[in-house]
């Protein structure tokens, strides 16, 4: 038996790793050694990915593959394939897990379906051993998570000092929101805590400070809640931990270590997604109200938790209006950041039930985003793809932390940015490459021209926002407004500080 089995992908950023590739490295036992994880960044050249590869003269090219990466995904194999017929390809991941598989992946040799350590393991052997099966899709069979390798000893020094390190306590959620993968099985699994804490220590004397936690439900078992927050607790800072949380499950006992953890240190993505009780029911989501408002204020008051909270747009049934009243209530609760997400209809959910009765129509190429439904037209649906582009900028980044809060005088958020939005595309015809000073001045000139308020007090807002950071550079024609220009913003500064700067209570 001979030959290399490289584990590739494309993350979305540089800073981003992939623990799919270090779990199938984790547990391929007696064939590591001829085993190499290659990872890149999507839009990088792929001829040039390809030759990487290839220089390595492998015998089986696995992918994992994602929403984002599909497209890649598709070329490189397509590619390899080309030029080195014989080179097997492997393809995992979510994005071809489950049917339709809507990107043409004919040139994989084989597509492994679900959890794929124990089965991608049992592939190569045959491959490599002259039994490669007949069967091109491969469904993994269940393996117990409490028995696989764990990945984390995988992440090399470089990983540690620059990029994300992601963990994971628990797989699945029991939950079945319709448009999310994580409901298709509603199995939870939990790894060993203890085993995973060991590895954790390792992390955190070889330097790792950035844990970000891929479980979906981080607040669902208190007891691996408790364990692995104490286990940070009990460490000296600066860290900086990840979870992502459902809103309506904050005991008491939870809320006391939360309190605990110092500034900067703990973000928490908080699924929302809708406020809208008829809407979440229709998608099969329990929500309860009054818990999410109470447990979103107490985060918001007691704790030094950064939160980015998710809603959705385009859910079946939800007018603009409804959606426009979800974010106002959030911005009310909240001065964190609202990630304003768009539909997608992924394969194996069952969103498309609902496609006739609410005209749902959505994109056949990834992220198969909604196009229009029976309450939003596709001009509006535009619409709300750019707001949703230009919150990020203006509201998320916390560039613009005070300065924004003035578009909306009587707290419609929504109303208000939402003619800044198609203002802003009005002047520029474009979403994208607009830098901050550019938008800072676009902010001025919207203020104080359109909304006619007070250039010096637009100005000050938007020096005050802007001197928060150390050393950022001012816009010019703010110096002519502005009351005071702070003395290290005199000079053009250097680049800007971190977003937990922006976001510090
Ligand atoms: S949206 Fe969150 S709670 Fe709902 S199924 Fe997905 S992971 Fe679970």
């Amino acid at each position: 038996m001979s030959g290399s089995i490289i584990l590739t992908t494309f993350n979305a950023r540089y800073t981003h790793t992939s623990i799919a590739l270090r779990y199938l490295y984790a547990n391929l036992h007696e064939l590591q050694n001829d085993a190499h994880i290659m990872e890149f960044v999507i839009n990088e050249n792929i001829q040039t990915i390809a030759e990487k590869i290839l220089a390595k003269n492998p015998r089986i090219v696995a992918v994992s593959t994602y929403i984002w990466n599909a497209s890649d995904v598709k070329e490189l194999i397509d590619t390899i394939k080309k030029v080195s017929p014989n080179t097997i390809v492997v393809l995992g991941g979510p994005e071809v897990s489950y049917f339709p598989i809507r990107v043409d992946f004919k040139n994989a040799d084989y597509i492994v379906q679900g959890a794929g350590e124990k089965a991608f393991y049992e592939l190569c052997g045959q491959i490599l051993k002259g039994r490669a099966p007949k069967e091109r899709i491969i469904k993994a069979a269940r393996q117990n998570i409490k028995e696989i390798g764990l990945a984390y000893k995988y992440y090399t020094d470089e990983d540690i000092a620059h990029r994300y390190i992601y963990v994971e306590a628990s797989r699945g959620c029991p939950f079945e929101c319709e448009f999310c993968l994580s409901s298709i099985d509603e199995r939870i699994e939990y790894f060993d805590t203890a085993k995973l804490l060991e590895e954790f220590e390792t992390l955190w004397q070889r330097g790792a400070r950035n844990f970000k936690f891929i479980d979906r439900t981080f607040n669902l078992n208190m007891k691996v809640a408790n364990e692995l927050l104490d286990f940070f607790l009990a460490k000296e800072p600066p860290y900086l931990l990840h979870f992502e949380v459902i809103p309506d499950s904050f005991p008491p006992r939870l809320k006391e270590k939360l309190k605990l953890f110092p500034p900067a240190s703990l973000q928490l993505e908080v699924g929302i997604q809708t406020l809208n009780e008829e809407v979440a029911a229709r998608i099969n989501r329990n929500i309860d109200i009054e818990k999410i408002r109470q447990n979103v204020a107490f985060l918001e008051n007691e704790t030094h938790a950064h939160m980015h909270l998710d809603l959705i747009v385009g859910l079946p049934g939800e007018s603009v209006e409804s959606f426009g009243k979800n974010l106002n209530e959030l911005c009310r609760l909240t001065k964190s950041e609202i990630q304003v997400g768009i539909l997608k209809k992924l394969s194996g959910t069952t969103l498309a039930r609902h496609d006739e009765e609410y005209g749902m129509i959505y994109s056949d190429t990834p992220p198969y985003d909604i196009l229009q439904n029976n309450l939003i037209s596709f001009g509006q649906m535009q619409k709300l793809k750019r707001f949703a582009r230009f919150w990020d900028i203006a509201y998320n980044s916390g560039n613009f932390k005070e300065t924004i809060t003035l578009l909306w005088p009587n707290g419609d958020v929504f109303g208000a940015f939402y003619g800044f939005s198609e203002w802003i595309y009005e002047q520029t015809d474009s979403t994208w490459q607009i830098s901050l000073n550019r938008f800072a001045k676009l902010l001025f000139e919207y203020l104080t021209k359109e909304l006619k308020l007070d250039a010096q007090k637009v100005a000050d807002f938007i020096v005050g926002d802007i001197a928060r950071v150390e050393g950022r550079s001012l816009p010019a024609f703010l110096k002519e407004y502005a009351s005071h220009i702070p003395e290290q913003h005199t000079k053009e500064g250097s680049k800007f500080g971190k977003r937990q700067q922006l976001w510090a209570k």
